[in-house]
């Protein structure tokens, strides 16, 4: 973790905090947003709801919903003495709901111990539900305009991207870098202006996928545009290894074209599910059908291996099919090729249509592709 040895020289061109935060500001004077509707008759209160509407959601989405919600609760005693019910539903289509029972029960915080004036320290802040460093930071920052930094996903990506700072910025070290540059760039006057400019920066400029580097007031001093990797920044978050594991099934038809089906035991992957008859790996396929199902194989296919993905393994199924020679069966006494049905408390001749209750996602995938109706 870290800045990358690479980038070092590109590392002496970035501006000291001053020139850091000027260049923000000047662009911020020509580019930023300065009427939206939180912005206007400004209040720990409306920045506060908008905050937390704005986590996951752009501001394109939340400014109706804000207005809706400031209409109906346009004080902290409107929302603290309303009902959860009144809160959730002026809430519904914003997702996220813990959001707004947290804003309800936020408000009767502030109503019963701090008079219902929102509170102006940081440590009251943070103690309110829901309420986590950048979002105590923006609100006491853009409302009443004191130094405090910020870092939501808009800021992290900035400066992750500024540095070239590897990563994923939910791993505390990496967060720990990103907080100590962006406490050190926060300047100490227009501390607002400063915080909603690396916002908007974050949110019309420097864009997860698309950032526009051109018109970029950082670009002179930007790490990850000098290494053309703009979009290696932030780091992803790391997918977790999980181990693989293989099976073979089998794909055996009868003369109907119905498909045998094993049921599977109780406990395990798909307890109690009927699935395709699983060969172990390693086990020879023409010597387990004659030992489990009596007849000798003539000629077995391989498919492509199929990978279907649990959430603490991936299951790797090399699908077989099966040509059978003529041999007798032993499962009811005839050959398995010649029998229509073969039903049990086990074994089960698939037709197709019949219910049979839920089978396991690949099966059904294999199913299809045997009757040549891929899905
Ligand atoms: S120069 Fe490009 S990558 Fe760097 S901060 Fe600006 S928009 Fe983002």
């Amino acid at each position: 973790m870290g800045c990358s040895a690479g980038i070092k020289q590109v590392l002496k061109k970035v501006p000291k905090n001053l020139s850091f935060s000027r260049s923000v500001l000047t662009w911020f004077d020509k580019h930023g947003r300065k009427h939206l509707p939180w912005q206007q008759d400004r209040s720990s209160y409306r920045v506060w709801i908008s905050e937390i509407m704005l986590q996951q959601t752009q501001v394109a989405t939340v400014i109706p919903y804000f207005e809706a919600f400031m209409a109906r609760f346009p004080q902290l005693y409107d929302l603290a003495d309303a009902p959860l019910d009144d809160v959730l539903a002026r809430w519904s289509g914003l997702g996220y709901y813990a959001r707004a029972r947290n804003l309800h029960k936020a408000a009767q915080t502030i109503r019963d111990q701090h008079d219902g004036i929102f509170p102006e320290n940081l440590a009251d802040v943070l103690a309110l539900p829901g309420i986590g460093r950048s979002t105590a930071g923006a609100i006491l920052s853009l409302a009443l305009n004191q130094h405090h930094a910020i870092l939501d996903g808009n800021v992290k990506r900035v400066l992750a991207r500024v540095f070239a700072i590897d990563g994923w910025p939910g791993k505390s070290s990496v967060a720990e870098l990103l907080w100590h540059h962006t406490e050190r760039l926060t300047p100490k006057k227009r501390v607002a202006d400063f915080n909603q400019a690396m916002m908007d920066l974050g949110a019309g400029v420097c864009t997860r996928s698309r950032p526009r580097c051109e018109v970029c007031p950082l670009q002179q001093n930007c790490a990850a545009l000098a290494e053309q990797r703009q979009t290696d920044y932030p780091g992803k978050k790391p997918k977790k290894i999980i181990p693989v594991r293989e099976t073979q099934m089998l794909l055996l038809s009868n003369a109907n074209n119905d498909v045998l089906l094993q049921r599977r035991s109780p406990t395990g992957i798909w307890g109690g599910l009927l699935s395709l008859p699983e060969v172990p790996v390693g086990n020879d396929v023409s010597q387990w059908c004659e030992n489990h199902l009596g007849f000798a194989v003539k000629e077995q296919n391989r498919w492509p291996v199929m990978r279907h993905t649990f959430s603490h393994f991936h299951l790797d199924i090399s699908p077989v099919l099966i040509v059978q020679a003529n041999a007798a069966g032993n499962m009811t006494g005839n050959n398995v090729h010649t029998m229509s049905v073969m039903e049990g408390p086990e074994w089960v001749w698939y037709k197709g249509c019949a219910d049979v209750g839920g089978l396991p996602a690949p099966v059904v995938r294999l199913l299809a592709k045997m009757k040549g109706t891929p899905v």
